[in-house]
């Protein structure tokens, strides 16, 4: 047994230090980054937030939104290639995703002989440190030279390195951050997401190539956190769950509040709207897409009620505006820049919550 002694940190674990800036408005920040892909060569050009390959996240309706503010999306595994004919997104903002069991593989070549146009693929296993992982990424890598390979997830820079040498052009980085895994309480293995992305970048850039920084993302501050520690492209589930092109269905709950009616002193009634939201290992996703939990296996993700947020668009606002002001507080006019201005301080406490319920 060997024991680390440094202090892996997490995104509540620090701030970002303000610095003096020119900037006068967030207007005049620009979000969008240029990166030329590793393996494939391709340049492209967009802001790099993606919403992550999950069921009420990752779906057709939800990359059509976000490509409308240049935003990515990754999307679920389970479309077949016939569910990309009427789908008209440009190919740089969507990734088709895939799993590597042979299933998969049938399914990912179906879909790129019918759709070649289609750029990027995203090959998904939770746990990125198997040897047959590497083997599946060096495969399509030789089957598919130009296509723009993202690879993941791992969390410390040998096995970035390790998927990027056998041909991924974007590492995706996180093991037991997001909104609903329960990998860290089934497992105990994780690794947390700030020192994740500061290493994994740092081993990524060393050799040309870009890192994700997937799961962990609480609010519009961890983004930014995320871009300032190294990332080259954050990922999203929960934030961008909830809403109305996920396509969940919405449950709606009435039920009595504390306040009463002046005049007929009968309780007020209010009704909340809610969605169901799931990880892709939790036992609702194993229902849906794989008739069940296997014996051998347990559940590393839970299902729970999120309350419903109405279009994305609204979120992906809000989400710019956050990082457009983060970077007017450090002086990055360009998100390019923010890496360089961030200066992380270790913080004991992240906001003053007092008035919340
Ligand atoms: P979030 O942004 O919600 O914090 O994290 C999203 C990420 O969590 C996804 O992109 C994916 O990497 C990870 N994830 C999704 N479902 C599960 C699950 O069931 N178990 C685990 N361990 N991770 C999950």
């Amino acid at each position: 047994m060997r024991s680390e002694q440094d202090k892996k940190l997490d995104f509540d674990d620090v701030l970002i230090r303000p610095k003096r800036s020119y900037l006068s408005s967030r207007k005049q920040v620009k979000l969008t980054r240029k990166y030329t892909f590793m393996h494939s060569k391709k340049i492209w050009e967009h802001i790099p937030i993606i919403a992550s390959n999950m069921d009420g996240v990752g779906t057709k309706k939800v990359a059509k939104s976000l490509s409308e503010n240049e935003l990515f999306t990754c999307l679920v595994k389970n479309y077949e290639k016939d569910d990309f004919n009427d789908f008209n997104v440009n190919p740089d903002y969507f990734a088709i995703s895939t799993g590597i069991g042979k299933a998969d593989l049938k399914r990912l070549e179906a879909s790129l002989k019918a759709h070649p146009h289609i750029e990027f693929i995203c090959i998904d296993v939770a746990n990125g440190y198997s040897e047959a992982f590497g083997d599946f990424v060096e495969g399509v890598r030789q089957n598919y030279p130009k296509k723009t390979i993202i690879a993941g997830n791992v969390v410390t820079a040998d096995m970035t390195q390790e998927l990027i040498l056998r041909g991924a052009d974007i590492v995706k980085v996180g093991i037991g951050p997001g909104s609903v895994c329960t990998t860290r309480i089934q497992t105990g293995v994780g690794y947390p997401q700030l020192s994740a992305i500061i290493e994994c970048a740092d081993a990524a850039h060393g050799l040309g190539a870009h890192i994700i920084a997937d799961g962990g993302c609480v609010n519009p501050g961890d983004v930014s956190k995320a871009f300032g520690a190294g990332a080259d492209f954050v990922m999203l589930g929960g934030m961008f769950a909830g809403h109305d092109e996920g396509g969940g269905d919405i449950i709606a709950e009435t039920y009595a509040t504390h306040r009463v009616d002046n005049d007929t002193k009968e309780p007020i009634y209010e009704t909340k709207k809610f969605v169901e939201f799931y990880g892709m290992s939790s036992d609702t996703a194993m229902d849906k897409h794989h008739g069940g939990v296997a014996d051998y296996r347990s559940s590393e993700g839970r299902t729970v009620r999120i309350p419903y947020r109405g279009p994305v668009d609204d979120t992906v606002k809000n989400i710019l505006g956050g990082l457009r002001s983060t970077c007017t507080y450090v002086g990055a006019k360009r998100l390019k820049e923010l890496s360089k201005c961030t200066t992380f301080i270790r913080v004991s406490k992240q906001y003053n919550d007092v008035f919340e319920e």
